[in-house]
């Protein structure tokens, strides 16, 4: 069976409802915790919003609230698909990647900041702001944050700053594995579990088993879908894309060439 489908992501959902897990969004998740299982599904939309509203009508179905973050390039930013995911009830945040845009420059970081999450507030209360990893940037997004406080901006908290994920057990799609960490190079999360999954399957028999941790919080981003044509061509250029990562990581040559391209894949 393919995985990363939204057949998949529903037996996934499924699992954690059978075995009495409670649905939070990231802000209920810093402002109103409760006791007993819980898991937020957090969707970081890099691009393909599409396929983002697909994933937010499935959980509307499955009767769940996610938390979607939303970037501001236009892969990610369509107007008519916030909207919609709002509608649906789930939570929106924005993924802001300022710094990096700005090429370091922190008061035209703090600016484009400031812009981007009103803009944002047009279709959401928004209250929560995560990080874009920027993977071909020198520049972190997170250190807006070393001497300024998420209050003063109306905002709750950030995923990477905001929770203990020794506490809060975290999981993440990157490269279509459950175990493609070694493909971030930013957006890495330490945590002292001591689990490992590769496939869906491998997560959802773990739920079933009972062994998996009480709270959680799962990153799935837009590359899942059910159609056969978009599934093939984004595996192989997943495939490609990690194994340029991966030599960019020793080779300055193909780091450039990596950046140019992915900066020219952005471009607004
Ligand atoms: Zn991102």
């Amino acid at each position: 069976m393919r995985d990363f489908t939204l057949k998949s992501y529903q037996t996934l959902v499924k699992a954690l409802q059978d075995a009495g897990y409670h649905f939070l969004t990231f802000e209920e998740l810093v402002t109103a915790p409760i006791e007993g299982k819980t898991v937020v599904m957090r969707h970081d939309v890099d691009e393909l919003a599409e396929n983002a509203l697909k994933m937010a009508l499935l959980e509307h179905k499955l009767g769940i609230r996610a938390t979607y973050f939303f970037r501001i390039v236009k892969q990610s930013n369509v107007p008519e698909v916030i909207r919609q995911i709002a509608a649906l009830g789930h939570e929106i945040g924005y993924h802001y990647e300022d710094l990096s845009l700005a090429e370091g420059d922190e008061e035209k970081a703090m600016a484009s900041f400031t812009r981007n999450l009103a803009y944002f507030r047009e279709y959401y209360p928004v209250r929560s702001v995560c990080m874009h990893g920027s993977s071909t940037s020198k520049y972190d997004n997170r250190l807006l944050w070393e001497d300024r406080q998420f209050s003063d901006y109306g905002l709750v908290g950030e995923p990477y700053l905001s929770v203990d994920f020794n506490q809060v057990f975290y999981l993440t799609d990157t490269g279509y594995a459950w175990d493609g960490g070694k493909y971030a190079v930013r957006d890495v999360v330490e945590s002292g579990f001591g689990l490992k999954f590769h496939t869906t399957q491998e997560i959802v028999k773990c739920i079933e088993e009972g062994s998996f941790p009480k709270k959680a919080m799962i990153l799935a981003h837009t590359l899942w879908t059910d159609s056969w044509v978009q599934w093939n061509w984004l595996h192989l250029r997943e495939l490609l894309r990690n194994n340029l990562k991966l030599m960019a990581k020793n080779n300055k040559g193909i780091a450039k060439l990596y950046r140019i391209m992915v900066d020219s894949y952005w471009k607004r």
